[in-house]
């Protein structure tokens, strides 16, 4: 009876590995997954499926995970299994962080909608909010047209008692 079966041997781990590509830190798995999106392997002909992501984890800290607990994925890359990008949490801790991934979702980090009409989808697939980039454009030809740095405070003091006494 294998006493460490989170142990994979080097026969095992290499199998594995070559089917890990990194990219940007993540160690990506390239080859099957389950409907969620994880990486699904046999540690060894005869081992039941078990999710990649998890047979790392368990290899690298040289335990299983712990009962109860959930492994959350801190790069958001389901199918990756670099055990640096893993944490194990509480079922509850990791339903909470995804209620919240979910509602940042809708919105760009400056609280603007995704709309579709919002929504400019880049090459690598991440999304980028229209209103932003326009907002960003503006400031660069305010600074480029006037030849100042575009500031919120100048117009504001225009505006007070002193416009008024330059004026007269
Ligand atoms: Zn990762
Ligand atoms: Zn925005």
């Amino acid at each position: 009876m294998n006493k460490t079966p989170w142990r994979l041997n080097p026969t095992e781990y290499r199998k594995l590995q070559r089917k890990i590509r990194n990219t940007d830190g993540c160690w990506e798995w390239q080859g099957p997954t389950t409907p969620n999106g994880y990486g699904k392997a046999r540690k060894r002909s005869g081992a039941r499926e078990q999710m990649t992501h998890r047979i790392m984890w368990e290899h690298h800290n040289d335990q299983e995970v712990p009962d109860k607990l959930q492994l959350d994925h801190l790069c958001r890359n389901r199918r990756c299994c670099n055990p640096e990008h893993l944490e194990p949490v509480t079922g509850s801790e990791n339903t909470k962080r995804q209620d919240h991934r979910e509602r940042r979702k809708t919105h760009c980090p400056k609280g603007h909608e995704y709309t579709q009409e919002n929504t400019r989808v880049s090459k690598q697939g991440k999304r980028n909010c229209r209103t932003c980039d326009r907002e960003r454009k503006r400031d660069i030809s305010v600074t480029s047209a006037a030849g100042v740095e575009p500031s919120g405070i100048e117009p504001e003091s225009n505006s007070g008692p002193q416009a008024d006494f330059t004026t007269v």
